[in-house]
């Protein structure tokens, strides 16, 4: 790498603040636009990705049956759209560029990726063929590149999430959906085959504490009642003296004594809401055979409701169990980590150092900032707020201009033999995937392999010349 030019404070506005964004789901777009929509500060932004594909969990994460959601994406090519916009895909920060040479190539660096892993329940089992994290088979279905390996067997007649969250609700109605459903969607066609094949009939979601204390959502919780091809259930009994606190819980209450009131139709699946319950083990030889619940009490602590166990146990036979107790942020080398809240150590996006002072120049945004809550229109409120204090830094001087340039960026990485994707090979595998769709009446068929996506990205870098 050329030597480093002396840091020199930012006396002229004229040069361009550049800044690396690495990670390009909500909140790094959302990073991006409120950097670039500064009038008076010229920008530059590096969105650096590991993926070839930009949007993060709007493309890998939002369930294909989901596609209103997914069109915040279009919002997202308008940013991209804007003087001053890179998108530097199949570039990953700790294997082809480390924080450090983010630190020196560029006058601020702001991590937006996300919280990569999932949480454990540390059972006896968790580890079985057939025991699955949400995050997983989430990917899978969605054709993340590095998932598409992974032996899911949809081979069972009694699936169990456990989990009360909106990702637990979609692994279940996506289990649940009739190949009809799933043929307009992007879902993967293996994932589609798996699904429309599987003989499961028995969909059980099952939440730690009440029905008052879930968190999914109402529309969300909803839609498991209009399925074409299940059935929902619940115990009226797990609804009784439930006492919610919100709009939120108390419209989820109605729902569940609408569905709690319904005789099954006959529909060839069933998903099942059960409440007051934890796995405690999950039994088999070779791979799932059972699941063991114990019940729970709520009891008061901290101000917070929490599940005690009872000595009140279960087993329920099942071939399959989705664990969806949350994500979970993974720490990035060189960079303070909270473990505990399994978030980058930051205030309000500023990154701390080990001395608890803000790391000159480092910024976090999103999941990996606040911990994974919220909706993806979370992350503008989040990352406008990390945003602000950059440019607060900018302006009051404590981000001298470092005097690097987008060029010095290109040389590194072709040094290190970096097949970097553009914007534009992007572009080109959404314009196939797109018209592979088309035909066939779906938003895209995805591209799932790294060569499929590299090579779509690299015809069109070559036709470019
Ligand atoms: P979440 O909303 O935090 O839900 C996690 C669930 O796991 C909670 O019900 C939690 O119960 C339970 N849990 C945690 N540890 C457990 C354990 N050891 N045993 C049993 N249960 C346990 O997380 P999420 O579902 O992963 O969703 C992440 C975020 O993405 C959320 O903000 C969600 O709303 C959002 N999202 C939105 C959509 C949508 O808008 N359609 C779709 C997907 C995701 P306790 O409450 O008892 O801790």
């Amino acid at each position: 790498m050329p030597a480093a030019a002396a840091p020199a404070a930012r006396t002229s506005l004229s040069a361009p603040l550049r800044v690396a964004v690495v990670g390009s789901g909500p909140a790094g777009f959302y990073a991006a636009a409120a950097l670039l929509g500064d009038d008076e500060l010229p920008v530059e932004v590096d969105m650096i990705e590991r993926l070839p594909t930009p949007w993060g969990l709007v493309r890998l994460g939002v369930a294909p049956d989901h596609p209103k959601l997914k069109t915040v994406s279009r919002a997202f090519e308008r940013i991209a759209e804007r003087p001053g916009f890179r998108f530097l895909g199949n570039v990953e920060v700790g294997r082809d560029l480390a924080h450090e040479d983010l630190v020196e190539l560029y006058d601020a660096v702001v991590y937006a990726v996300g919280a990569q892993t999932d949480r454990r329940l540390e059972i006896p089992g968790e580890d079985l063929p057939g025991s699955w994290s949400a995050t997983e088979f989430v990917a899978w279905y969605n054709g993340h590149p590095d998932f598409q390996d992974v032996p899911f067997d949809l081979d069972a007649e009694r699936a169990v999430v456990i989990g009360n969250g909106n990702v637990a609700l979609d692994v279940a109605r996506m289990l649940a959906l009739t190949p009809e459903e799933l043929a307009p969607t992007d879902t993967t066609d293996r994932a589609i085959d798996a699904i429309s094949a599987s003989p499961l009939r028995d969909i059980v979601v099952v939440g730690r504490r009440g029905p008052a204390q879930a968190s999914f959502t109402n529309p969300e919780l909803q839609e498991l009642g209009e399925l074409a091809g299940a059935d929902v259930a619940v115990d009226p009994n797990e609804l009784e003296g439930a006492e919610p606190e919100g709009t939120n819980a108390e419209r989820n209450l109605n729902t569940l004594r609408e569905f709690a009131a319904r005789e099954p139709s006959g529909k060839p699946k069933t998903v099942r809401l059960r409440f007051f319950v934890s796995p405690t083990a999950i039994h088999g030889t070779d791979r799932v055979e059972a699941i063991e619940l114990v019940r729970n009490r709520l009891e008061e602590r901290d101000g917070r409701l929490v599940a005690v166990a009872t000595d009140e146990r279960e087993t329920l036979e099942c071939g399959l169990v989705f664990r969806s107790v949350g994500y979970r942020g993974v720490p990035l080398p060189g960079i303070p980590f909270d473990e505990a809240r399994g978030t980058i150590r930051n205030d309000r996006g500023r990154v701390l150092g080990e001395e608890g002072a803000p790391a000159a120049g480092v910024y976090c945004a999103g999941w990996i900032k606040r911990g994974p809550t919220g909706i993806i229109g979370t992350n503008k409120k989040d990352a406008t707020e990390t945003v602000e204090l950059l440019l607060e830094d900018v302006r009051e001087g404590r981000l001298p201009a470092k005097g690097r340039s987008a060029a010095e960026v290109d040389a590194l990485l072709a040094d290190r033999g970096v097949r970097v994707v553009l914007y534009t090979g992007w572009t080109a595998i959404d314009e196939r995937e797109r018209t592979a769709g088309e035909k066939l009446g779906r938003p895209r068929v995805k591209l799932v392999s790294w060569d499929d996506l590299l090579e779509a990205a690299e015809d069109v870098a070559a036709a470019a010349g």
